[in-house]
């Protein structure tokens, strides 16, 4: 088979790609949470994905991908109470968003699209294992982990435990061991979804769901996981920390990480009011233009959105099918 290589956000290394099992790859990628319709930072992962995969499959590998949904989070639940509906009635029509656009910009749809709220004994059983392996302790009725525990925490976005203060995403509680400590699970708030634990009843962190979910499909030990830069901290640390804390195993031997995508040179954002959905691009421009114009940048280079660069991609775009 060709010899590939791919940059590992773990060692900061090009390396030449080898798979676990000879002839075949597994590749997980963190999807979205379904509260709104997908914006174009959604779709620049979904289309780097879709081609990795593609490709991979193309000089003869068995591909086997996984792309989780958020399904339990804050942001559905506030949704959910904002509209006087329940937390599955938006994520179901969020998911249904999700999948009009990709299909719009021919991303092939993955193995198996897992969700957080089907997954709660994988999640609660991964949570159980890591307390009696002393990583995680109970906190009333919640669950946090013990980064002090794990050796390595740390190694995949090169902070430092002693330097870790708690961040924006971490919930602060004062009786933590260590600040840098994150939820596990959480007692569940009147009014909130919940599921019964060991520890009451109450819904799971946010990242504990990719290591469960992840090894549920894919086992201990995968070949690649994605997701973008944003993720490395907490979200993939906290992955490792889980997971390797979990199953002893090393969790993934390649950490592929796409870049951010700015609007006219400025960060994307709701306050700057340059937040892009996919739907309203795709009233304006195709779905072929789209995913040239995502495709017309390293996948880990930031990329810059404007429409200048979109109507570019559809001439672009319009050449190439006058060739063909
Ligand atoms: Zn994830």
């Amino acid at each position: 088979m060709e010899e590939i290589k791919v940059y590992n956000t773990l060692t900061k290394e090009k390396e030449v790609f080898k798979p676990i099992t000879p002839g075949e790859v597994k590749i997980y990628v963190c999807g979205v949470t379904p509260y709104n319709h997908p914006h174009i930072g959604n779709a620049r992962p979904a289309v780097t994905w879709d081609i990795i995969r593609r490709y991979l499959e193309y000089i003869g590998y068995k591909v086997k991908f996984v792309q989780n949904f958020t399904d339990v989070d804050d942001k559905i639940i506030n949704k959910a109470n904002a509209e006087g509906t329940d937390w599955k009635t938006i994520s179901d029509r969020y998911i249904d968003a999700y999948f009009k656009v990709m299909d719009a910009l021919h991303v092939r749809r993955t193995d198996v699209y897992p969700r957080v709220s089907d997954h709660m004994d994988d999640i609660i059983h991964m949570v159980e294992e890591l307390i009696k392996n002393g990583h995680a302790y109970v906190l009333g009725g919640d669950v946090y982990y013990d980064i002090s525990t794990f050796k390595d925490y740390g190694k995949l976005s090169g902070r430092k435990v002693e330097d870790m203060l708690a961040g924006a995403r971490i919930e602060v509680n004062d009786e933590k061991r260590n600040p840098g400590d994150f939820a596990l699970w959480k007692a569940a708030k009147p009014g909130e979804p919940f599921w019964e634990s060991p520890w009451g009843k109450g819904r799971p962190g946010w990242h504990i769901e990719c290591s469960a979910m992840s090894t549920h499909y894919l086992g201990n030990t995968i070949d690649f996981h994605g997701g973008g830069s944003d993720l490395i901290f907490p979200h993939h640390e906290n992955e490792i920390a889980q997971s390797e804390g979990c199953t002893g195993c090393h969790f993934v031997n390649y950490w592929l990480h796409n870049g951010f995508i700015t609007i006219n040179s400025e960060k994307m954002s709701k306050s700057l009011n340059n937040f892009f959905l996919v739907k309203d691009v795709l009233e304006k421009y195709s779905g072929d233009a789209l995913r040239f114009f995502l495709l017309s940048t390293h996948y880990r280079s930031p990329l810059d959105f404007s429409d200048d660069r979109l109507e570019e991609a559809e001439k672009n775009m319009d050449k190439l099918k006058d060739v063909i």
